[in-house]
């Protein structure tokens, strides 16, 4: 099938919730890009900074360039001048960096903060214990050219669909905690509204278990080489 044909696809899947789509890019050709973007879709993810730079050099200005790998704190300068989302927070180090770019940039730099939920080890994120370390840190107050809007994580990689649920349900009711202002953490730089969760095998279970950027690459592209 198409590009288009299978974006179609999965927004229509995801018509009934309130997940949106990002076409994960990654390794994937400029021509793919630009039937991606003729497709409608405006939102694209990568995961490497450097193929994330020279994409955004060459394709319509008004992509909006998600973050969704891992991020070290010296590639940030490449990418503050545009980015939209940095979905991979994990530690205050890097927010410390991002807003220092940020204002060089003249610019507010929207980020989630990356959960760990998967049982593997090989993933990034932070636990909630650490999320709420951060969160109890003065210091984030002072950060006025970043904008926590939510959460991002990665489930196991498993067939297990209950497995799965099991960690979006935990990412969901973290986030719904959090929004719920049970925890009496109310800054002006946060907003917990956005979950991001669920890739090409996912994507469904994710949405209807609260996602609100689902960020899908092989189901758009084919597997990747
Ligand atoms: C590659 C990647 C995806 C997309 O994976 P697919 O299985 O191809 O949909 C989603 N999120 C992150 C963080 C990724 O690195």
């Amino acid at each position: 099938m198409s590009i288009a044909k299978q974006i179609l696809s999965i927004q229509n899947d995801l018509a009934h919730t309130h997940a949106k789509l990002i076409a994960v890019t990654k390794t994937r050709s400029i021509d793919e890009l630009n039937l991606t973007y003729d497709a409608g879709i405006l939102d694209f993810g990568e995961n490497r900074v450097q193929e994330l730079v020279e994409k955004q050099a060459i394709l319509p200005k008004d992509i909006r360039w998600h973050q969704i790998g891992h991020l070290q704190t010296n590639k940030v300068k490449y990418i503050a001048p545009f980015v939209h989302l940095i979905h991979t927070v994990d530690s205050l180090k890097l927010l410390m960096e991002i807003n220092q770019q940020a204002i060089k940039n003249n610019r507010i730099i929207k980020c989630l903060f990356q959960m760990y939920i998967a049982q593997e080890e090989t993933k990034f994120g932070l636990l909630p214990n650490e999320l709420y370390e951060i969160l109890e840190n003065p210091i984030l107050a002072e950060l006025k050219n970043i904008q926590i809007v939510g959460l991002m994580g990665m489930a196991s990689f498993t067939e297990d669909t209950n497995q799965i649920s099991k960690e979006f349900t935990s990412l969901a009711q973290l986030l719904h905690h959090l929004k719920s202002n049970q925890t009496g953490i109310q800054l002006g730089n946060i907003a917990w509204d956005e979950l991001s969760m669920g890739m090409s095998s996912d994507y469904l279970l994710a949405a209807e278990l609260g996602s609100t950027l689902v960020r899908v690459g092989s189901a758009i592209y084919g597997a990747r080489e």
